[in-house]
């Protein structure tokens, strides 16, 4: 700059500059309000043009997903809705590790977030963005965990939340959505006709779709969970991370935030091996995979307990599926009856009371070590992404 004043004025709480399609490169306005690619229809990912940033003085800050402010999208702090999600443990688990010959094994553990799962991550996100862009009602699609974090930012931010979940969905998510004050509608199928409803009458009644990755801001959410992995790790990402995966918001974010860490030069371009992790009863993202697919199918009939992991089609699947083998990763399914065992022994081991999701992926981390898939003494992350308590 040329012309200085003699006091420095405040760098910006964001340095989020514009969106741009993740399938055709478009380039949108930062405040237009897009939700997905008007061109093509693909997901939008937030860009940045961060300033000098130091990382020591990053972390230095309370410990919350919003530390990393000038990378998230939202430009006034005001507008910030905040439960006290994200900044979650990082737990050795060296009992439960031994159970199979791991020596270097870790859970971050998510399932002390508001709302009780890494929901919370993306929900405060986009809530904070629709109360910025001036939206006054919300909708979402849920196959569970979503809606109740949806409804819970909403009420904190003053905004209207209308819920649509399948049918069959356990009662606990539509009783906790009821509880934050949100209008729940059951309907008759899963999470993808939920997804068309909401699409369908947001426009008509004036609600703000935040379905995920058909909004931008829930992954600026998830992705925090890759720069807390870094930070958390000296600024040296592990070798592997194995991750439950529905709509694949998560494995995406973490993608997108281990490229945004290299460009700030907080780490090197080592990255982990991204697992894929589906449940046995609905596994479209390891049909893809394992046929050599840039796309998934949807999958019929899904049927799984894990109720995160019932997404029959995932709208980000090209995502999903290019971060899984650009990392040299693998897709893999375990049964519901391997979760139900697996999160018994995290239980008995490590004193977690962990989601089906956070059992599939200890499931998996056994079945790779078995088919040599995964190296013992690599440092490998589980995510356990929610609180059993919902799946009583
Ligand atoms: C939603 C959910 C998942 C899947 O997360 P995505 O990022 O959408 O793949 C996994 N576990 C739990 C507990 C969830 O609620």
């Amino acid at each position: 700059m040329a012309i200085e004043s003699s006091a420095s004025p405040s760098p910006a709480f964001s340095s989020f500059t514009h969106l741009e399609c993740t399938r055709c490169g478009e380039r949108l306005a930062r405040d237009g309000g897009a939700n997905l690619c008007p061109r093509c229809r693909g997901p939008l990912f937030a860009r940045y043009a961060p300033p000098r940033l130091d990382r020591a003085g990053v972390s230095g800050r309370a410990r919350s997903m919003w530390r990393w402010h000038e990378m998230m999208p939202v430009g006034d702090p005001s507008n910030v809705v905040s439960l006290g999600e994200g900044g979650t443990p990082l737990l050795s688990a060296p009992r439960l590790g031994a159970k199979a010959g791991f020596t270097d094994l870790w859970i971050k553990d998510e399932g002390n977030n508001p709302s009780g799962s890494f929901k919370a991550r993306g929900l405060s996100a986009a809530v904070s963005r629709a109360l910025e862009l001036g939206h006054t009602a919300i909708a979402v699609p849920t196959a569970g965990n979503a809606g109740g974090a949806a409804a819970a930012y909403a009420a904190r931010a003053g905004l209207a939340c209308h819920v649509f979940m399948p049918a069959d969905t356990p009662p606990v998510f539509r009783v906790e959505c009821e509880r934050y004050g949100a209008a729940v509608t059951m309907v008759d199928g899963l999470i993808d006709a939920c997804g068309r409803l909401v699409a369908e009458r947001a426009p008509l009644e004036g609600w703000h779709d935040v379905s995920t990755l058909k909004e931008p801001y829930r992954v600026e959410g998830k992705k925090t969970m890759g720069y807390e992995l870094a930070e958390e790790f000296g600024w040296e990402l592990p070798d592997a991370v194995l991750y439950p995966t529905g709509g694949g918001t998560g494995l995406i974010g973490m993608w997108k935030a281990f490229e945004e860490m290299e460009a700030l030069g907080w780490i090197g371009p080592k990255r982990p091996r991204m697992f894929s992790v589906q449940a046995a009863g609905c596994a479209p993202i390891v049909r893809a995979f394992e046929e050599g697919k840039p796309v998934s199918e949807k999958w019929e009939n899904a049927a799984t307990y894990a109720s995160g992991l019932r997404v029959p089609k995932a709208y980000a699947d090209d995502l999903i599926l290019s971060a899984v083998r650009a990392s040299g990763g693998i897709a893999i399914a375990v049964e519901d009856e391997a979760m139900r065992r697996a999160s018994d022994e995290i239980g008995g081991s490590e004193g977690l009371f962990v989601a089906p999701e956070g059992g599939a992926v200890w499931a998996a981390a056994k079945a790779l070590k078995i088919s040599a898939d995964l190296d013992p003494l690599a440092r490998i992350v589980l995510f356990n992404t929610g609180s059993g308590f919902k799946y009583l």
